[in-house]
């Protein structure tokens, strides 16, 4: 093990999260949707900075940035050596804080650059991956280069469009890029020995438990779903209370059931969100007959998701039954857990200790560019405490100090892996 200097290894992660942070379509803000300008300066920033770390670079047909320090005796990464894969993005999404992503690319370029400097190479080889298109803020898909690397590209995602009517394809020509070569260069699964990410938390459990590092368990089930209810729209004045069908009444009892149903499973880090509701017609002197509101259901495992979906659904036809209110839910999303290998997840938690910090053991609620890789190898993330646990927002923050703890822990990491 080599001496590491956590302050050192913060400082200089935080001056290149500013250096990707003043690169940004908007000024004042930070937006970097994929395949656009900005990503193109993030990209050659970052290909720069792989470079002087002693990697080589390349550049893949959807644009992931890749960094590669070959294996011990293995010349000029020739296919066959197995391989440690160290990735994030750099997309963000829109009027974006300067983290989410960035931190995990620049974990990576420290990490094999100490590798590079103090032992030249390790037995297995590193590759540092820097995604595009993580968030899926242009497109209406997310994860499309993670896919791509790991073998799960999709060609119909070639014609799907932006919000602002670009096809990828043509997305994909502007940016340089031959679009029938998208997705042609997936790793061999003999090839990709793991994969590993450090991402800032983007919630507020390690703050709340005062620990800079935790260690990711599984990327959360999640549900989505629509549910449309249909009572009778009447006069605000003149309808007795007894003779109402009032739908928006129902939708507040339906969200409070899911509110009790999540809170119960908080243990298994379940979470139930109404975020939208559209009330028809509107009217402050309208009985509502007509609302839809949104439903997302997370927890840590596909069983306990399902269980709570099962009560939920139990519990929104019974408030619907009792009131009279037509009912019909439809499922947007399904998406089942993703498990961080147990053995990895144990191999980070002795980095996190052998640099003084106690892990925390934590599903993450938000998706990740580890669900695609998951399909490819076994995957480990590295959480490290935000602010707050404010993210998506420009008020995102991570003190020098839990960065270079986590570089610090991704370092340990990759000198005691055994590809
Ligand atoms: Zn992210």
């Amino acid at each position: 093990m080599t001496e590491l200097d956590p302050h050192l290894l913060g400082t200089r992660a935080k001056a290149m999260i500013d250096a990707l942070a003043s690169i940004s379509a908007d000024p004042g803000r930070i937006t970097r949707l994929f395949l656009t300008p900005e990503h193109r300066r993030a990209a050659d920033l970052v290909g720069r900075w792989m470079a002087a770390a002693g990697l080589s670079v390349s550049e893949d047909g959807l644009g992931t940035v890749r960094g590669r320090l070959p294996g011990r005796g293995e010349r000029g990464g020739a296919n066959g050596a197995r391989r440690l894969l160290i990735g994030s993005h750099l997309d963000t999404v829109i009027d974006a804080g300067a983290y989410d992503g960035t931190l995990g690319v620049i974990a990576g370029i420290l990490a094999a650059e100490h590798v590079s400097r103090t032992r030249g190479a390790m037995t297995f080889g590193i590759d540092v991956l820097a995604f595009g298109d993580e968030e899926g803020s242009r497109f209406p898909f997310a994860l499309g280069c993670s896919s791509a690397v790991a073998g799960a590209w999709d060609e119909g995602w070639l014609d799907a469009r932006s919000f602002d009517g670009t096809s990828l394809r043509d997305a994909l020509r502007r940016y340089g890029k031959e679009p029938t070569a998208a997705g042609q260069e997936a790793y061999d699964p003999d090839e990709a020995a793991a994969y590993v990410e450090v991402h800032i938390e983007q919630g507020p459990v390690l703050e709340a438990q005062g620990e800079a590092l935790g260690i990711v368990t599984a990327i959360a089930a999640q549900s989505r779903l629509s549910v449309a209810l249909t009572g009778e729209a009447g006069h605000a004045g003149t309808v007795p209370m007894a003779l109402r069908r009032d739908a928006l009444a129902a939708a507040a009892e339906i969200s409070l059931a899911l509110e009790a149903i999540a809170r119960e499973g908080a243990a298994d880090f379940t979470v139930g969100t109404v975020g939208r509701l559209a009330v028809s017609p509107g009217a402050s002197n309208v009985v509502p007959g007509e609302v839809e509101l949104s439903v997302d259901l997370r927890s840590q495992t596909d069983a306990v998701r399902d269980r709570a979906l099962e009560r939920f659904r139990n519990a929104t036809a019974e408030i619907a039954a009792r009131r009279s209110i037509g009912l019909a839910i439809e499922t947007l999303h399904h998406q089942g857990a993703t498990a961080c290998d147990a053995g990895l997840q144990g191999r980070l938690a002795g980095a996190v200790e052998a640099g003084g910090g106690r892990p925390v053991r934590l599903p993450s609620g938000a998706g990740h560019d580890g669900q695609a890789m998951a399909g490819l190898c076994p995957i480990a993330m590295l959480f490290v405490r935000c602010k707050g646990g404010i993210s998506h927002n420009p008020a995102e923050f991570a003190s020098i100090e839990d960065m270079g703890q986590a570089v610090a822990a991704l370092i340990r990491f990759v000198e005691g892996f055994e590809g």
